[in-house]
């Protein structure tokens, strides 16, 4: 971390001294993005200023548009394989930079992001052949994309970005959450470092080393930027879809659960804990609330007991409530929202927080609260879940919808009833909808399908891929090339 540190400052450094001496290189105006000068080599993508992290991407932009796809690849390669191998250095510098969460699961992001994110093999390319001749759809990137990262998954949800992205041809700029942007420094000098010995490209990752609202500002209103993609909450979510630019955003959730009495009750609980009790909670598509149909509410308790997981009395909720829910904003905007000391701590801490003792290996609280308690409504990222009890299915699904606030994020059923599954999963509309199984079986991981930690739900991309990150360009050739028929 003290390495990080020097990197930063040296940075720093160099772009002061860069400023007051005569060999200032050009500085990009919003009006004039791409460099004119090749001036940015060996800076590893560390920037400080957001007009020469642009003009680097760029550069880098123009200099990977020059090469074969499998140059791209090489690249990507690298940045898994430092992902992979640094894992446990990576995954321990990201813990004890933003103190949330729980380490071997950061170390286990890490390691999961460079394995398995989407490479160029799915890029593709889509023919049609007719009386006419030849049309063929190639997938283009944008060019230099601008990048925000939550400080829930910092370097791995850049590691994600920039394989996606590279994949599809682009080159990125970073404004990381100002919580975890040690390791986001760390991690991409080294990306940077290892892609320009192999392949002589520096700052195909560019990344802010001070990020602040005004350099994403200044990132979602630049010139040479020509995609947004967000990966956070309502707030940026916000700001990115008035920046004016087209944008990618992976917005906010509150995955309800919904289990009826069909359902296999230890699976259930069994996929709640694995789910919900991840990285304590900090994922976007993690279980944050679950509504359980009466018949067999005080049955699906007893499995979370068997399971693991600690109960809450009613008394110890109401205390748990009052610590670790707060309110913030002001006016209109006042709400409820998860306290700081307590958002992504492991259960022992929630459970001290109320002078309850549980053992070190509980990773998750649950208990039972009426809908009116704030960890219904609020993306409470902390490993304790309310348990709602419901009249019957029905009653259950619509309370789902109802808290998951329109998000259309993520959405949960435990049930053998396929009615049931279908009602739910017409009814909340999310980009996710989990049948029988923890959340992250979504994506790849214990289910079927592919991974990415940029989901995108407003926009409507959902799992983003290298795809997600190009544009379509169509060639056609007219009454020639196709090889069927008659001469
Ligand atoms: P956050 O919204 O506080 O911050 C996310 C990023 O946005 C940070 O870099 C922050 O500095 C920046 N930011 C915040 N307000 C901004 C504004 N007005 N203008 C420009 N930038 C702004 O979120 P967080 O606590 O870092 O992350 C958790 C949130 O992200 C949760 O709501 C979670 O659901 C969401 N998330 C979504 C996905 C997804 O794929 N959909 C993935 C991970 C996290």
């Amino acid at each position: 971390m003290q390495a990080t540190e020097a990197i930063i400052r040296d940075v720093v450094q160099e772009v002061l001294a860069q400023m007051r001496g005569p060999s200032t290189p050009m500085r990009q105006g919003a009006s004039s993005p791409v460099s004119p000068a090749r001036g940015y080599r060996g800076r590893f993508g560390i920037f400080t200023c957001v007009d020469e992290a642009v003009a680097a991407a760029t550069e880098a932009f123009e200099q990977l548009s020059e090469r074969p796809i499998a140059d791209r690849k090489r690249a990507i390669d690298h940045i898994r394989r430092i992902s992979i191998e640094n894992c446990v250095e990576l995954g321990t510098m990201e813990m004890e930079e933003t103190k949330i969460g729980r380490l071997v699961h950061k170390i286990e992001k890490l390691k999961t992001l460079g394995e398995r994110t989407p490479g160029v093999e799915f890029l593709r390319s889509e023919v049609f052949s007719g009386d006419h001749g030849l049309a063929v759809i190639e997938h283009a990137p944008f060019g230099v994309i601008g990048c925000i990262t939550p400080v829930t998954h910092s370097l791995p949800t850049i590691t994600g970005n920039a394989v996606s992205m590279i994949a599809g041809g682009n080159t990125l700029v970073v404004n990381p959450h100002p919580s975890g942007k040690r390791v986001a420094v760390e991690g991409v000098r080294r990306f940077n470092e290892a892609i320009h010995r192999d392949l002589g490209i520096d700052n195909l990752i560019c990344l802010i080393a001070e990020p602040t609202l005004e350099s994403a500002g200044a990132i979602f209103g630049h010139r040479g930027v020509k995609l947004i993609c967000v990966t956070g909450g309502p707030a940026v979510a916000r700001a990115a879809m008035h920046s004016g630019k087209r944008a990618v955003v992976a917005g906010p959730g509150n995955p309800p659960v919904v289990v009826d009495e069909t359902a296999d009750l230890d699976r259930a609980a069994r996929s709640i804990i694995q789910g919900g009790a991840y990285d304590n909670n900090l994922l976007c598509i993690a279980e944050k609330e679950v509504f359980v149909v009466g018949k067999v509410f005080d049955a699906m308790l007893t499995a979370m007991d068997r399971a693991g997981a600690a109960r809450l009395n009613a008394r110890e909720v109401d205390a748990l409530t009052r610590v670790a829910i707060t309110k913030v904003g002001e006016g209109d905007h006042k709400h409820d929202a998860p306290a700081k000391e307590y958002l992504g701590q492991d259960a022992a801490v929630l459970a001290r927080g109320i002078g309850k003792q549980v053992p070190r290996e509980v990773e998750l609280l649950f208990g039972e609260t009426d809908e009116s308690n704030p960890f219904v409504p609020v993306e409470q990222m902390m490993p304790f879940v309310p348990f709602v009890r419901c009249r019957d299915v029905d009653d259950a699904i619509a309370k789902a919808k109802h808290y998951e606030h329109g998000f259309r994020h993520t959405s949960i059923i435990h049930s053998t009833n396929v009615r049931n599954m279908t009602k739910m999963g017409r009814a909340m509309d999310t980009t996710l909808f989990v049948k029988n199984g923890p959340c992250m079986a979504a994506l790849g991981l214990g289910g079927e399908g592919y991974l990415s930690f940029s989901i995108a739900t407003p926009t409507g991309e959902g799992v983003t891929t290298p795809l997600t990150f190009t544009r379509e360009r169509r060639c056609s050739m007219i009454d020639e090339l196709r090889i069927l028929g008659k001469a």
